[in-house]
């Protein structure tokens, strides 16, 4: 068996951003404990009765720093994915950024406002679900992974995770090595 290739939740998985996309809401005027994760912005901002460009304007993309180890770790990947709900226009800037290149990043946009879904990251990296894993922090990541089939790992490096009895979760980035091993 070939060794697994990883995708990656990017918010709250790779980087550390709840204080950054919290930050916006916040300066409109919404209550922290009003705030959720795990949705598209356009939901939340529909949800909470805002306009998704004021968001965007109050944003800021270089805010958020990557979870200790999460560098190391991709940077020691030959293929790796990101499958995301974040804004396109802030989800490739924050890539920019960091100089990460995931050879498949599939933001908000490409899904048609659903939601994210990993079946058209599954087509562009060519590969069926049973040869990737998925690592998110939220439920939402959990269920994207349970859709397709494919094995799912928490973030467990975010406390804000809550895995369930039974499900697998790493500690640190760099334990995700040992998962991906054939
Ligand atoms: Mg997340």
């Amino acid at each position: 068996m070939d060794r697994l290739v990883p995708v990656f939740d990017l918010d709250g998985t790779l980087l550390d951003s709840d204080d950054a996309l919290v930050a916006p809401f916040l300066a409109l005027g919404v209550a922290r404990e009003d705030i959720t994760f795990g949705h598209t912005l356009a939901h939340e901002c529909d949800r909470l009765g805002l306009e998704v460009q004021d968001y965007l304007d109050h944003y800021d993309p270089t805010a958020a720093e990557p979870f200790a180890g999460a560098h190391e770790l991709l940077a020691g990947l030959e293929r790796w994915a990101v499958c995301s709900n974040k804004h396109a226009s802030s989800g490739v800037a924050e890539l920019a950024r960091l100089g990460w290149e995931p050879e498949v990043a599939l933001f908000a946009d490409a899904f048609g406002g659903a939601g994210k879904s990993l079946a058209p990251v599954l087509d562009h990296l060519g590969l069926d679900a049973a040869q990737v894993v998925y690592v998110g922090d939220t439920d939402h990541d959990r269920r994207c992974a349970a859709a397709v089939g494919c094995r799912f790992v928490w973030a467990g490096w975010n406390p804000r995770a809550r895995p369930v009895p039974g499900d697998e979760v790493l500690r640190r980035p760099g334990d995700l090595v040992g998962v991906l091993a054939p």
